[in-house]
């Protein structure tokens, strides 16, 4: 038996009581509210159908996302169709679920060593749980550990971050992966299994004392920073930046041209060009994924001649080189000169068409 039944206001108990005998009489399994958004009132329709021991509900959301934002009626109507069609279809397929019980496993994976990443594995690692944390630089600390200062109280970026960096590599409950990155996740809510790939630094982690003096001196390679985004140098070997943890040198295999000076002079005898990745199977409960921001690429606006003049600087590079630990000590320098006035343009591609939609997509899927 199929039923499709009008009502102004279904979510008001009359309505419920129409749901509710129909779901007796006629014998319905499985139930399309097409109302509002999920958000608002799918408790009210699953536990009123779950009164009637039906479970496989399944709600078309025709206000909040069709006729409260499209105000061409005509497109609004076929959208809710559309709407209405897919998840009849959707409900065709729903099998009931039972509850159950299952331990969760009390570990956590962290993806990230961002300030959001720092935080949030303290946290746990505070409230008594392991944490593995993962972050795909060579160094936790993102991109707080390239500014100078935080708004809105204009404390030193670095003051904050790096106690907290610190506590990282000190607290006994968290495991810190860096250059390294998830390459799979399997298992559900609760009990998840992730394979951690740990990419090899070329330098023991045991041996190196992070003093990177005579190493890099001997390095005839130097190549633009990530750190400073492009904005300063560094060499085949390096360390990010002073503060970073581990305080580890890492051989960049995609500039070295193995010339081996390195290892003549490192006293140490850390350089290792045999090492090799090291792959980790860890089983977690939860996973927080706090993998920051990318810039847009601003030549995406030519009119405002980001990569044509040199002059023309995004905000993470005005902050490297305004940076007192930055490649220029702090002093603003373009194009060899310093400048005298400066104009803030805020918030460039935020509006872009074709990016907002590959944003959408990308949150959707
Ligand atoms: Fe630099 Fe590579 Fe030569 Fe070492 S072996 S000094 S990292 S170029």
């Amino acid at each position: 038996m199929i039923i499709a039944r009008d009502y102004e206001y279904m979510c008001s108990k009359s309505g419920q009581e129409i749901i509710k005998k129909d779901i007796k009489d006629l014998k319905l399994n499985k139930i399309v509210v097409a109302a509002c958004s999920p958000h608002m009132h799918e408790h009210t329709f699953r536990a009123c159908c779950a009164s009637e021991g039906l479970k496989c509900v399944e709600i078309a959301n025709i206000r909040e996302q069709c006729s409260w934002v499209h105000t061409a009626r005509k497109e609004a109507t076929e959208k809710a169709k559309a709407l209405v069609r897919s998840a009849v279809f959707r409900v065709a397929l729903l099998e009931p679920l039972s509850a159950s019980k299952r331990a969760v496993v009390p570990r956590a994976l962290v993806l990230g060593g961002g300030i959001a990443g720092i935080t949030a594995s303290l946290e746990l690692a505070n409230m008594g749980f392991h944490v593995y944390l993962v972050e795909k630089s060579t160094s936790i600390g993102g991109h707080m550990a390239q500014l100078d200062k935080t708004f809105p109280t204009l404390d030193c970026s670095a003051c904050i971050l790096t106690p907290k960096m610190s506590e990282i590599e000190h607290n006994e409950n968290i495991e810190l992966f860096t250059n390294a990155e998830v390459e799979h996740v399997e298992g559900s809510v609760g009990d998840f299994t992730a394979r951690i790939r740990v990419r090899s630094r070329f330098v023991s982690a045991t041996k190196c004392r992070g003093c990177i003096s005579e190493c890099a001196e001997h390095c005839p390679v130097e190549v633009e920073s990530e750190f400073d985004v492009g904005k300063g140098k560094r060499k085949a070997i390096f360390i990010a930046f002073p503060q970073a943890v581990p305080l580890v040198a890492t051989i960049d295999p995609r500039k070295c041209i193995g010339c081996r000076l390195c290892e003549l002079a490192c006293e140490f005898e850390a350089v290792d060009f045999y090492e090799k990745d090291k792959v980790f199977d860890v089983n977690v409960g939860a996973i927080i994924v706090a993998t920051g921001f990318k810039l847009f690429d601003a030549r995406k606006e030519p009119k405002y001649g980001y990569g044509k003049f040199k002059e023309v600087l995004t905000a993470l590079e005005f902050e490297r080189l305004s940076n007192a630990s930055g490649p220029t000590g702090g002093k603003i320098i373009v194009n060899g000169r310093e400048p005298k006035r400066v104009v803030f343009i805020s918030c460039v591609g935020s509006r872009r068409r074709s990016d907002l939609i590959a944003l959408v997509y990308a949150a959707c899927i």
